[in-house]
């Protein structure tokens, strides 16, 4: 907005100025016209046109006036309209007075029409310094229109008494009065005031019709000049005439700049918002509709295609068949819209082509007439299909599983509420199905996890043709699928159910060329008998699959109360044991090794315990299995690792010279751990000498067929670490890996040695492993000696070495200091 002061004044209104200035300039300083002295007629015929042209000039400004009224109640337009009406009426007076013009040179003639010339000039003035105070009237037009008849009428009654009202302006025949003078004078001074408060007014106001004001003011003072000097110069009529064409100039300024105002300003921002408005509806994607009263789509802009066009023109909404309202009813939409209410982001479907939409979302609101009826609504709609189908898509992956399609856990549970209304109504049951798959991870490892994720697509369909439409089926993870099948008239009928299913994936299955054998373990938990709420449901589900895996799968289980205590001991268990290592609640015991041909202590076992803060010991038999479980056995298998060693080193470091120090490992580290890297790790903390430490692994993790654990053993072995077989002759498999893998040591289990006293077989079992580990160039160790008697029979089949409580218990290492220093006394003694 440019900045509005006096120079822009100027640059906005010379030429009309100019022209003005240069007309007065003329005027003024050349000989009179003789045209109009000479010759009346002619004088006449300009005046009767001047005074048609200011009639005319003040009917349109109190015509645009009016308008503007209508617009805008709160302009000064009716104060326009009064007084221009007036006006015009009284210019109209002299025009159709014309038997008295023609006699206009008659005094009382003169003095009239001199008369309502002030009258128009003193009500011009009102009305601009009403624009000036914003001063207004609010009442109808009609009674403003009514105001000026009467304002004029009473003009011209009172012109037509000589009263103190009316100045004194003619005196016989001479019509420069003091009292004219000094109107005259006061008009033009107001005017000249009126023009430069317009001006200095517009750069405050920010008004730039106040340029356009004061020009008309400047040309009203201008033609004031005119009738000043009217009666004086000898140019008498001439300066009538030209006073007259100034104000009608006045005038016309004035009706253009209101007209201006009223109309062309508001009509160019509209076409201009109107060109913004259809420039930006063709960027975007949304449109503008119209509908008539019968809220049938008259007007489409242009939107996203034509075809919306085609499909809604001339109906109404809910009369395209191909179009769906997703908010609400279309029924209660129709309902809202004859109500006349708006409406807001009303979504609805557009199927243009079979299985093709577009979604939509509209506004709108009722259009009403004069008269307060609704003759149609108009609104917006956008385009939203890309929205809704990333909205449907994230709305699928929350409540499905992405590989298999089939409902995730959430939405089964969502089900679930929803079916066990309606088992409650029926009065049936539902069964909650738990199924996992058996051995899946064999089939991930070996297979790799395309096949994996193939086998799971493939199980999740045969799972979806063996049960029934109202079951509803979710992965809800890894090889983890959950059914529900409700409308049981007893428990017992779920079982149909997991039959077809064991039977449905024992099927062979063929993917890529291969044909994959996989079998399910299932849990089943049965609603309302078991339990009321999905969550526990599930989790009595998964108890009972577990115990179906451990039954040995490919079968079916029912939960029972007593699983659920069981499990739930064993889940806080689980938990505690957790905590123990940052609890500080393990310990380690040591048992000493006898050496049976010197009687010295050769070794010693670490032993791991577990003091619960609140059940006391707990023996690692019962531990360590949860350990392996959960997986903490790897944890906890470092620890152990670690703490032996650091301990032998200890000793060593006491000159507590035993041989060897020997820590059990499980199967469970060598599958979720690194046992290499943590037996390397603790050496190397420690610093203990690698011929020190004794693994001891069972026969089972050699034997079966486990090549990762056989390859890490030997690589430690090749380090120096010694590797003994432990509870040796429980396990079942071939002996064959004795000759092919370097062990040190068969620790014969104890459950044959305490047995040896009165059992011959026994007996001959020990003296054969006894004898085939002296003939493998192997130890043997005899554990679980509890009195002196076995002692002797061991010690006189050949026996290397003994571990039990005859000897000694397992113990803590400061009890183990003491032992250890009073035995070597005793042996030396
Ligand atoms: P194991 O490796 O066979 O350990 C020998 C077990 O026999 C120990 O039981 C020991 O206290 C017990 N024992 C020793 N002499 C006699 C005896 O004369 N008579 C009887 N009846 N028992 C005797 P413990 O300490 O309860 O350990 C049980 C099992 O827990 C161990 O069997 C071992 O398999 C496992 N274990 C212990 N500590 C660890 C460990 O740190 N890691 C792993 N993976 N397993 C461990
Ligand atoms: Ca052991
Ligand atoms: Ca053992």
């Amino acid at each position: 907005m440019p900045n509005i002061d006096l120079a822009n004044y100027w640059r906005q209104q010379y030429r009309q100025l100019l022209t003005c200035i240069l007309l007065f300039s003329i005027l003024q300083f050349n000989p009179a016209f003789n045209l109009f002295e000479q010759s009346s007629q002619y004088m006449l015929a300009a005046r009767l046109l001047l005074g048609v042209l200011a009639v005319t000039a003040a009917l349109l400004i109190a015509n645009v006036s009016w308008y503007e009224y209508e617009t805008d109640k709160s302009s000064n337009s009716n104060i326009y309209l009064i007084g221009f009406s007036t006006i015009a009426l009284l210019e109209l007076m002299p025009v159709l007075n014309y038997a008295e013009v023609s006699g206009i040179w008659d005094e009382s003639s003169i003095q009239r029409i001199l008369f309502f010339g002030l009258i128009c000039q003193i009500f011009v003035i009102l009305a601009l310094i009403s624009e000036i105070y914003s001063l207004r009237v609010n009442f109808n037009k009609w009674i403003a229109v009514v105001l000026s008849g009467v304002l004029g009428i009473v003009v011209i009654w009172l012109s037509s008494l000589q009263t103190v009202f009316v100045p004194q302006i003619c005196i016989s025949g001479v019509c420069s009065t003091t009292t004219i003078k000094f109107f005259e004078y006061a008009l033009f001074s107001a005017d000249i005031l009126l023009g430069i408060t317009f001006i200095s007014l517009a750069k405050d106001r920010n008004k730039k019709r106040y340029f356009s004001l004061a020009t008309s003011c400047l040309f009203l003072a201008i033609g004031e000049l005119f009738f000043v000097e009217f009666q004086s110069s000898p140019d008498l009529l001439n300066n009538f005439v030209f006073g007259y064409l100034f104000k009608v100039i006045s005038y016309v300024v004035l009706y253009q700049t209101l007209f201006v105002n009223a109309f062309k300003d508001p009509y160019t921002k509209a076409k201009e918002s109107e060109e913004q408005f259809r420039a930006l509806t063709g960027l975007s994607s949304d449109w503008f509709w119209q509908q008539d009263r019968n809220l049938r789509f008259t007007v489409i802009s242009i939107g996203i295609s034509p075809l919306i066009n085609q499909f809604l023109t001339g109906k109404a909404p809910w009369e395209v068949a191909e179009l769906t309202s997703i908010s609400c009813d279309w029924s209660e939409f129709r309902e809202q819209l004859y109500r006349h209410e708006p409406f807001k982001d009303h979504i609805s479907k557009l199927e243009y082509a079979p299985g093709q939409f577009y979604w939509i979302s509209s506004s709108g609101t009722p259009i009403f007439d004069e008269f307060g009826v609704m003759t149609g609504y108009r609104g917006v709609s956008s385009d939203i299909t890309k929205r809704k189908m990333t909205e449907m898509e994230v709305e699928f992956l929350a409540f499905h599983d992405p590989l298999t399609g089939l409902p995730n856990r959430v939405m089964l549970q969502d089900r679930f509420e929803q079916v066990k209304t309606f088992c409650l109504r029926e009065k049936t049951k539902l069964g909650l199905l738990f199924l996992d798959l058996d051995h899946f991870k064999k089939i991930n490892d070996s297979l790799g996890h395309d096949i994996g994720d193939l086998l799971l697509k493939e199980v999740a369909k045969r799972l979806e043709e063996s049960v029934r439409k109202s079951d509803s089926i979710a992965r809800i993870g890894g090889d983890e699928f959950l059914i529900i099948a409700p409308g049981l008239t007893k428990s017992e009928d779920v079982v149909q159910v997991a039959e077809k299913i064991l039977d449905a994936l024992q099927r062979p299955f063929y993917l890529e060329d291969r044909e994959i054998y996989t079998s399910t373990s299932i849990g089943m938990s049965i609603y309302p008998d078991d339990a009321e709420t999905f969550e526990v449901l599930r989790k009595n589900a998964d108890m009972a699959m577990y115990h179906a895996k451990e039954s040995g799968r490919n079968l079916y289980r029912f939960f029972d109360q007593k699983m659920d205590e069981d499990v739930s001991n064993y889940m806080k268990l689980r938990d505690d044991l957790r905590h123990a290592i940052v609890r500080d609640e393990l310990c380690i015991h040591y048992q000493p090794q006898l050496s049976l041909t010197n009687g010295k202590i050769v070794g010693v076992e670490a032993l791991l315990r577990w003091n619960h803060s609140e059940m006391g010991e707990i023996p690692p038999d019962y531990f360590i299995p949860l350990a392996e479980e959960s997986g903490l056995i790897v944890e906890i298998g470092d620890w152990v690792l670690l703490e032996a060693c650091r301990q032998a080193v200890e000793w060593k470091n006491k000159n507590l010279t035993i041989m060897q120090m020997g820590v059990n490992l499980s199967a469970a580290q060598f599958k979720r751990g690194d046992v290499e890297q943590s037996v390397l790790s603790a050496l190397k903390i420690s610093g203990l000498d690698p011929e020190m430490l004794e693994l001891e692994v069972t026969e089972k993790m050699l034997s079966d067929n486990n090549i990762g654990a056989l390859d890490c053993l030997k690589r430690l072995r090749h380090v120096g670490v010694k590797i003994s077989i432990d509870d040796f002759g429980t396990g079942y498999s071939s002996l064959a890996y004795l000759k092919k893998f370097n062990i040190d040591k068969l620790k014969i289990d104890q459950s044959f040695v305490k047995d040896m006293i009165d059992d011959a077989n026994d007996v001959a079992i020990v003296r054969g492993i006894i004898q085939m580990a002296h003939c493998l160039n192997l130890v043997a160790l005899a554990e679980g000696v509890e009195s002196h008697e076995l002692l002797a029979k061991l010690r006189s089949f050949g026996c290397d070495e003994a571990q039990g409580y005859d000897f000694s218990r397992p113990m803590i290492s400061e009890d183990f200091e003491i032992f250890y220093s009073q035995f070597n006394h005793l042996v030396s003694g």
